[in-house]
């Protein structure tokens, strides 16, 4: 019965839940660590949860569909316009609205290989084509990107760091392939992990919004602000292309709960701060362990390293799931060799090296 884009889509396959692997091990859920879905370790910031809280009572009452409280937050802090905003219910939400504005079935949409496996389900969903290029270094291929763009190019996604690999751009990288990018293509520029990045070398995708107007920046409250489970993302794009979206994005998108949550986190600069640095060392943290035991990793910008640990990679996966540590396989991005492993506060990051370093042994 569904149209043909949709008949060839495989689902998104999210991290096991802590709950279900908890049931089959006959543990407690708190017995369960779950590094699987980039989410932030440090839980929620205080902020967000009173916010939230309060914001329960209201919750027989449509929320506000323009956001504006939140919007206004943003427009504060990043110094845009509040029309130049789309909020969207995860930046996924957004992503999706994007490609049903601005592709169809004679587009062609380009993304890199190992890149978010969202930007091939949104295109194949409107049964426009993907156009998926080869991956250099693991990351995305820059060049041959910009050489993929036709005159049915609608979309290109960018993803900066990129999920699952880790990988980044700097912002000289960036801008050189924008100026490549013709003025009626759209580049999405997903800076999902940004606030991780720690070098000045990297780009801050509003910085170049006012020298292209092709650009939209997507970002999410989902990681470095903790606010995964309410679903709030956005995009910040010229005016134009954000009315467009706000055309077409559902009404009530983001509910009250999420934008009174994401509005106050936003005054939480203390628990970004947290977030960041809890990062760096888990970062470190794992990326020693991983040396220690001369297992090759993709040095990440992300919450997240993806660890080469070879063809038992899913075995290795199941193998963990014993010991109650729940990481991510990324066969589905055609990495099968690899794990992709978030970073979480240091004993669960050291209560998995050690399972990892068992699973190993008992693999031979
Ligand atoms: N972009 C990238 C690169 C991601 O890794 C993710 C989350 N996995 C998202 C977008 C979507 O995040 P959310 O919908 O939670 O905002």
């Amino acid at each position: 019965l569904a149209v043909k884009g949709v008949q060839a889509l495989s689902p998104y396959q999210p991290g096991k839940p802590i709950e279900e692997l908890a049931r089959e091990l006959g543990l407690k859920p708190a017995e369960i660590i779950k590094l699987a879905s980039n989410e932030n370790p440090l839980g929620p910031s205080e902020k967000a949860l009173a916010a939230a809280r309060e914001a329960l009572s209201e919750m027989c009452l449509y929320p506000d569909g323009n956001g504006f409280d939140l919007k206004q937050a943003l427009s504060e802090r990043f110094g845009v316009g509040m029309d130049q905003i789309t909020l969207g219910n995860g930046s996924n939400d957004v992503l999706e609205v994007i490609a049903r504005c601005f592709a169809d079935r004679d587009s062609e949409v380009v993304f890199s290989q190992y890149a978010f496996a969202v930007y091939p389900l949104v295109t194949q969903a409107i049964g426009a084509k993907g156009v998926s290029v080869p991956a250099k270094d693991w990351g995305h291929d820059l060049d041959a990107m910009a050489d993929a763009v036709t005159e049915r190019t609608r979309l290109v996604f960018v993803a900066n760091p990129n999920n699952p690999t880790g990988t980044v751009h700097t912002a000289d990288a960036i801008e050189g392939f924008l100026a490549k990018i013709p003025e009626d293509v759209l580049v999405v520029l997903d800076e999902a992990y940004c606030e991780y990045l720690t070098g000045t070398e990297y780009p801050d995708g509003l910085e170049l919004l006012e020298r292209f107007p092709n650009l939209i920046v997507c970002r999410t409250f989902s990681k470095a602000w903790g606010l995964a489970a309410l679903r709030v993302g956005y995009s910040i794009s010229s005016p134009a292309i954000a009315d467009i979206l706000n055309r077409v994005r559902q009404p009530f998108n983001v509910d009250t709960v999420a934008l009174a949550a994401a509005t106050a986190v936003l005054g939480d600069e203390d628990y970004l701060n947290r977030s960041r640095e809890v990062n760096t060392e888990g970062l470190k943290q794992l990326a020693d362990g991983f040396d220690r035991m001369g297992l090759p990793y993709i040095p990440s910008a992300g919450n997240f390293i993806a660890v080469e640990v070879g063809k038992q990679a899913l075995a290795i996966y199941h193998a963990l799931l014993e010991h109650g540590v729940i990481v991510r396989p990324i066969a589905g991005y055609g990495m099968p060799e690899h794990l992709r492993v978030s970073v979480g506060l240091a004993k669960e990051n050291e209560r998995f090296l050690d399972a990892l370093a068992e699973a190993l042994s008992a693999a031979g």
